[in-house]
């Protein structure tokens, strides 16, 4: 990756957006890292500095018109371009359907679909002008298969492959990839908190028999962020352990 390339990672105050971010900074990318979170949000852009890779802190919810709008003119300002945008901002609010409250299901949907959506048109428009972009959305396997008891998180999930293909279709004559990611299992703070029985119950659902690293997701986003891919979109690249073909 060329040492000028812009990114923008949503969600990377830890986990999976943490790794993505480190993998990126180490291709040469420079960093606008936006978080929720202030302090783990600061503290990555102080660890990015110091190793001299050139960044910007920004804090928001993804979910809030305002504050992405925000988002996009403080980067533009700082960089005056972006090249590579990872929506990885991402929540669950787990339960069974007859239970499901509204409000889980909409925090869920704001945050996972809506929060892409409107990263991904702020996005688009300077991209479109650069005529160079990738756009990378983190989805997730239960997108592809279900999960009982994540109506709202696979809803949201299976929504970003529509965002991602039909973005794809729109973007690709202005030189600009949109893919999604799917990871199976990943041991984060997200999956730490599941019980062990269903931890032992999805290991014998995955023929690798063991749970993905944030790091190995990582790997995939900076496969489909490089300029040498820049002929594959619309495409949804599964880091699953072979859990889902
Ligand atoms: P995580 O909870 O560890 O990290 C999520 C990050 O998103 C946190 O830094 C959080 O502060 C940030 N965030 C949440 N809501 C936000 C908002 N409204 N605005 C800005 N930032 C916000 O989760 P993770 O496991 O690292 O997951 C990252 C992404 O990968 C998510 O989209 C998740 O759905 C997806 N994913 C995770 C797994 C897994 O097994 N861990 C599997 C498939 C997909």
């Amino acid at each position: 990756m060329p040492k000028d390339k812009v990114a923008l990672v949503t969600g990377v105050s830890r986990g999976i957006g943490r790794a993505v971010v480190l993998a990126l900074a180490a291709a040469g990318a420079r960093i606008v890292a936006v978080g929720r979170n202030r302090e783990g949000t600061e503290s990555l852009v102080e660890e990015l500095k110091a190793q001299g890779t050139e960044a910007l802190a920004i804090v928001a919810d993804v979910s809030q018109a305002d504050d992405v709008e925000r988002v996009f003119s403080e980067a533009t300002a700082a960089f005056g371009r972006i090249d590579i945008l990872v929506n990885n901002a991402g929540i669950n609010r787990d339960g069974l359907l007859l239970r499901m409250k509204e409000e889980d299901w909409d925090a869920v949907l704001d945050v996972n679909l809506k929060g892409a959506f409107l990263c991904t048109r702020a996005a688009a428009k300077i991209m479109s002008k650069q005529r160079y972009g990738r756009i990378i959305n983190i989805s997730s396997v239960v997108g592809q298969m279900g999960n009982a008891g994540q109506a709202n998180y696979c809803a949201s999930k299976a929504g970003l492959f529509g965002l991602t293909k039909s973005n794809a279709r729109e973007l690709a004559r202005r030189n600009v990839t949109v893919n999604a990611v799917a990871p199976g299992f990943i041991v984060t703070e997200m999956t730490d908190s599941l019980p062990e029985k269903v931890k032992e119950e999805l290991l014998g659902q995955i023929p690798m028999e063991r749970f993905g690293t944030a790091e190995d997701v990582a790997a995939a986003v900076a496969f489909l962020a490089a300029e040498q891919t820049g002929y594959i979109t619309g495409q949804i690249l599964g880091v699953n352990g072979g859990m889902y073909m």
